[in-house]
This record gives C-alpha cells, sequence and structure tokens, in this order.
C-alpha cells in the first residue's frame, strides 16, 4: 500500500518538541473536518446526503455544537433526525407495542442495536482516519528513507501510548519488508525512554507538593500532570470511522 505523503506536517511534527506531534496533527484534521460541516459545504446537497446518512459520533456532535453556529447546526439536524426517525421507525414501533417481558426484552435490545448502528460511522472521524494513516505512514517511511528524519525522530519526545500502537501496527506497510521488526524496536526504545522522563517528572510533581520541598526547583514539571495524562491517553483520537 503506497498513500500519499505529508512531508511537510510530519516534519514539522517530529521537531516540535511535542509529547505526540500525531496528537497535535489530528486536533488540526479535526478542526478542518468540524470548520468543513459548518461552512458553506452544509449546503452542498451531496454533503447533505452524506450528513443524514452517516452523521457524527456523540463527542463531535458536541464539538459542532460547541462552535456555535445554530444555522448550520439547525439544518443539519432537521435532516439528520428525520432520518433517524425514519430508520428507526419499526424498532421504535415495536417498543411501543411489546407484550409481555419478553418481547419487550427484544424490543428494548433491538433499539438499543439500532440506535448504535446509527451513530456509528462518523464524518468527522472518518476524515481524521484519513489524515491520520497518511500521518503514520509518511513517518515510518521516512525513517527508512531519509537518514537525517531517522536522528530527528529519535530526538523527539515520541508518541502518546495509543498513537504509539498504531504507529508501529501500521508501520509494516510502509517500510520495506524485513525493516518492520528494526523500526518496532527502535521506536519502543525512544517511548521508553520518554515514559521515563514523564514518569520522572510526575514523581518529581508529587514531591513539590510536599511542604519540605517549597523552595526546591520544579525542573519544567510544572505540567506534568496534564502531559503525563496526554503520555497516557493521547489526544484527538478517532473514535467511530465509517
Ligand atoms: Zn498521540
Ligand atoms: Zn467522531
Amino acid at each position: 500500500m503506497k498513500l500519499e505523503l505529508e512531508r511537510i506536517p510530519v516534519w514539522d511534527g517530529v521537531r516540535s518538541g511535542s509529547e505526540c506531534f500525531i496528537c497535535d496533527l489530528m486536533g488540526e484534521a479535526q478542526g478542518d473536518a468540524i470548520a468543513f460541516y459548518l461552512g458553506s459545504s452544509v449546503m452542498n446537497p451531496e454533503t447533505r446526503v452524506r450528513v443524514n446518512e452517516s452523521g457524527f459520533c456523540p463527542s463531535h456532535w458536541q464539538m459542532l455544537l460547541a462552535a456555535n453556529k445554530p444555522q448550520g447546526l439547525s439544518l443539519m439536524g432537521d435532516t439528520y433526525l428525520s432520518t433517524t426517525r425514519e430508520k428507526m421507525k419499526e424498532a421504535i414501533g415495536d417498543l411501543r407495542r411489546a407484550k409481555g417481558a419478553r418481547a419487550t426484552k427484544r424490543a428494548v435490545e433491538r433499539y438499543k442495536e439500532q440506535l448504535r448502528e446509527r451513530e456509528a460511522g462518523c464524518l468527522v472521524c472518518t476524515a481524521m482516519e484519513g489524515r491520520l494513516k497518511r500521518y503514520l505512514f509518511t513517518t515510518a517511511y521516512l525513517w527508512e528513507q531519509e537518514a537525517e528524519f531517522r536522528s530527528a525522530l529519535l530526538a523527539s519526545k515520541g508518541f502518546c501510548l495509543h498513537h504509539f500502537s498504531l504507529l508501529i501496527e501500521r508501520a509494516s506497510d510502509a517500510v520495506s519488508r524485513g525493516r518492520w521488526d528494526a523500526f518496532v524496536s527502535e521506536m519502543t526504545e525512544l517511548e521508553e525512554q520518554n515514559l521515563d522522563r514523564v514518569a520522572q517528572d510526575l514523581y518529581w510533581m508529587t514531591q513539590m507538593h510536599k511542604s519540605e520541598n517549597r523552595d526546591k526547583d520544579w525542573q519544567g514539571a510544572e505540567d506534568a500532570h496534564r502531559r503525563g495524562v496526554d503520555k497516557m491517553t493521547g489526544r484527538n483520537r478517532v473514535i467511530d470511522p465509517v
């Protein structure tokens, strides 16, 4: 599989000094997708059909809401909700008509399943997934192709645990046969060094909250709690692509 390379954003990311530059790039991808669905494209019939069919996951509906554009959102909400009600008409009818515990249980289960299907396949998540694939591919590809990139990557702060997992998995498509193991091993060493660093910062933060250490130096650990959480969980994760 050969994907379009994203050289510039990946090079900028690797040099940014971030705890996970993939998290940052995914923040941009998410922002772009949200802006797209809040922009004039909402009036485009093809886009409207896609919104009615797939919609958004709960967290991306909330993000669209938070952007405070009532007009665009009411347009999407109007037709999306009527599509939802149409798709779930039978399941809702079964809930109303069910008699006895067994039939009610079946109807409740069916409604739950249909709602789950309706919420799956978020358009923002799908757009993010497309970018994520290219960023991960580019990172592994450049590691093999360019010595300068490899050194910059090895001098970076690594990745959050979530994107680290995706990177080493998907690198098998980006590096040549026989080089995947070397990539995984080298990235794991980088990740462990950086987890040690974050762990030390977190520990130092716990110490700095003790009164006897009040006058000691923070040694850069002032935001260790934030970096620790971000390193563990990642930010701007793709939840539910089509
Ligand atoms: Zn990340
Ligand atoms: Zn989503």
